[in-house]
């Protein structure tokens, strides 16, 4: 039997990082693409001596052909609000022309193809929790939309080559994940409140705190995923941890499983920041068996080595810049 091959788009990244390594542990072989704009080669360290890992840096905003794939995982997307708000245009480029090119591929090689969306398509819900039946309540002209209509955009280029071209489509809504690899200055409510509570630093917390998140530790994700990948489910699947936190809870977690004695400083609320985000994952129990597992204390704990490492290399690397 031949080795499976998969294109793993935004393979540097946090999530794409661990999808390749799920995918390696499936039996694949594996090609991660990324441009480096906000992924990075050290979450690729540990398989530079893989036999069926390949690295490509480049930018599948252009045409790109890396030989005949099997699946397509198009994961290339700035994604937290900080990298995709800096980096507004690259984010609506990665969601038109660099979702044509991911499916293009697909649709080249007979390959099958599943891409990351996101809850940002329900915006600001009026629904809650959110099913993958609700059309959303987004701002398409305000900070956040570069990243919310750029993901509309895909499920909708996506579901089109599905029913234009037959090509093989998922789509996973992931909901806020967490875990190592994830950048340590992101400005993700995660890594900035471990990097300020490791630091002995006050916890910002945005607003009064009250709005809400639901957080899922990456390997319940990227389990999602791969069940995902092995379903017929053409529709979008939301993929997130259906138990919901106020910031100003998840703030305390943090300081708790750190052990830190900073305290909590409110700052102004972002513009379009939701008020709530809460997945109904009933779909993904049905069709693919599958739930979270890991709680918040316990997800946040076995991350906890990952950032205390980060935070240990940030502080060496602002000491001496010239080295990383
Ligand atoms: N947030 C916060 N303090 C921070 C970073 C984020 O209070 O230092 C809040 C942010 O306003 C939002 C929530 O935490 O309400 C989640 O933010 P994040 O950037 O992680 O992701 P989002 O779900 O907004 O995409």
């Amino acid at each position: 039997m031949t080795t499976k091959r998969a294109l793993v788009t935004g393979g540097a990244g946090f999530l794409g990082s661990h999808l390749c390594d799920a995918l390696l542990a499936d039996g694949y072989s594996v090609i991660a693409v990324d441009n480096l704009l906000t992924g990075r080669r050290s979450n690729l360290e540990h398989l530079r001596t893989e036999a069926r890992f390949e690295f490509q840096e480049s930018d599948i905003n252009q045409p790109f052909d890396f030989g005949k794939v099997d699946y397509v995982f198009h994961f290339a997307c700035p994604a937290s609000p900080v990298d995709y708000m800096q980096h507004g245009i690259e984010t609506l480029k990665v969601g038109s022309a660099g979702t044509f090119n991911a499916l293009e591929a697909a649709r080249k090689y007979g390959a099958r193809y599943l891409v990351s969306s996101t809850s940002e398509c329900y915006g600001d819900p009026l629904e809650h929790p959110q099913k993958e039946t609700y059309w959303g309540h987004v701002n398409p002209i305000g900070p956040r939309s570069v990243y919310d209509e750029a993901k509309r955009f895909t499920e909708a280029a996506t579901m089109a080559y599905h029913r234009y071209y037959k090509v093989d489509t998922r789509i996973v809504r992931i909901f806020n994940t967490y875990g190592p690899r994830m950048q340590l200055n992101d400005g993700r409510v995660i890594p900035n409140f471990m990097k300020q509570a490791l630091r002995g630093e006050d916890l910002t917390v945005y607003g009064s705190g009250s709005q809400t998140r639901s957080f899922c530790y990456v390997s319940d994700e990227i389990e999602g995923f791969l069940r995902l990948a092995k379903s017929s489910e053409h529709l979008p699947v939301n993929i997130g941890n259906p138990s919901e936190f106020t910031i100003l809870e998840c703030a305390k977690r943090v300081l708790a499983v750190t052990g830190s004695k900073s305290t909590i400083r409110y700052e102004e609320l972002p513009q379009d920041d939701p008020k709530q985000r809460c997945p109904d994952i009933t779909k993904a129990k049905t069709l693919l068996g599958w739930e979270p597992k890991v709680n918040l204390d316990i997800g946040l704990q076995m991350s906890l080595e990952y950032f205390k490492k980060a935070v240990a290399l940030d502080e060496a690397s602002s000491k001496n810049p010239g080295k990383s």
